[in-house]
Parts: C-alpha cells; structure tokens; sequence
C-alpha cells in the first residue's frame, strides 16, 4: 500500500507558511512504515526540534484505478478518517531552501497517524462539507472543512491517478487547514470528524 500527501490545499495554511497557492495538486508520498495505527503514542524524532502536527482528512481507496474522471472518484473511496501528517518543520525549511527531496521531513516511521475510518455512506452531505477539529491538551488548536480545499475530493483523487495507479488499501491525505503548531513530550492530541473523536495520539 501507499500514502499520498496533498500539501497546499488550504489557503489559510499555505499563507501561515508563506507558501505560493498551486495552480495543480500538490503531493507527495510516504512509505507504509510511516503508518502509525490504533491511537499508539508518536516519538519525537531525535532528528528534529520543530515536530509539527497537521491534521487532515483521509481516504481510504477501495478499488483500483487509474486516469479516473472526477465523476466516477466517488467509486473509488469508501472511508473518512483524519489523519496526523507529522512534519519536521525545521528540516522542511532547509529542503525547501535547498530544492531538496522532502521523504526526510514527511515520510520518516510513524509520520502518518490514522484513526478509525468510517464508512463514508454515514456522512449524507458528501466529501466537500467534512467539518473536522483538533485539540491538544483539550484546546482546539484546528478547525478545517472540507469546502475550504483548493482542490476537492474527486478532484484529488482523479489528479493523482494521471500520475500513480490507485490500489485497495491506499491511503490519501488530502491537506491541513490552518492552525499548524509543535508537539512537545505529554502532549495529548485528539482529533474530531463532525464531532466525533476518532483519532487520539499521546506525544512521547
Ligand atoms: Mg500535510
């Protein structure tokens, strides 16, 4: 299985990093030993002293494809749940001045938190109206939803399979709203689709 990332897809954030908006999706990848499952604690890297969290959506694929139109993606995800794309924000500064690769800094072990997913027939109003919530130590330190994305759902979905076949089991995280800040050791992170808390990660 594959992660894909979707950076840039909030304008909020991507003025909060004093990035540029993308005129196309933006994306990267991270390696199935990035996953981090049932609510299990992240470590703090040793590598970085800027250990960010960015809370997103994520999809789960359920059907192999490639060159999907934006009308059949729906066909192609069956689950939400959101994610913690964890960023070594120090080291991404550097890539990022430097035309580097960016796997140092978003694709390291246990860079992609998941929680549970949940049927996507559950939520009636569709993939473009997800209101999502984060707390850290039980402040909300992100508010997002979906109808804020540059690029939408079906969209991302269609954009990606131009480029990488799609299979069951991969996971898409499709971007972080604004509000993105550091972990420390003891923090508690929690994380909330349409109220529901689905995602909990102790910061060790
Ligand atoms: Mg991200």
């Amino acid at each position: 299985m594959k992660i894909i990332c979707i950076g840039q897809n909030y304008r909020e954030h991507i003025m909060e990093l004093g990035s540029k908006v993308p005129e196309k999706p933006v994306f990267f990848c991270k390696p199935d030993t990035a996953l981090l499952i049932r609510n299990r604690p992240f470590y703090i890297p040793d590598f970085s002293q800027e250990l960010h969290y960015e809370t997103e959506l994520v999809l789960r694929i359920c059907k192999v494809g490639k060159n999907i139109a934006p009308k059949f993606a729906p066909d192609y995800y069956d689950a939400y749940t959101l994610g913690f794309d964890f960023t070594a924000r120090d080291i991404q500064r550097h890539c990022r001045q430097e035309g580097l690769p960016w796997e140092i800094c978003k694709a390291f072990d246990n860079s992609a938190a998941i929680g549970q997913f949940i049927p996507k027939a559950e939520f009636p109003q569709g993939p473009d109206q997800l209101h999502f919530e984060m707390k850290k130590n039980g402040e909300t330190c992100q508010k997002g939803n979906t109808a804020d994305m540059i690029f939408k759902v079906d969209e991302i979905i269609s954009y990606v399979s131009k480029f990488f076949t799609l299979r069951t089991g991969d996971y898409i995280f499709t971007g972080t709203p604004p509000g993105v800040g550091s972990v420390k050791i003891g923090d508690k992170l929690e994380a909330f689709l349409e109220g529901t808390s689905i995602l909990r990660c102790p910061i060790k």
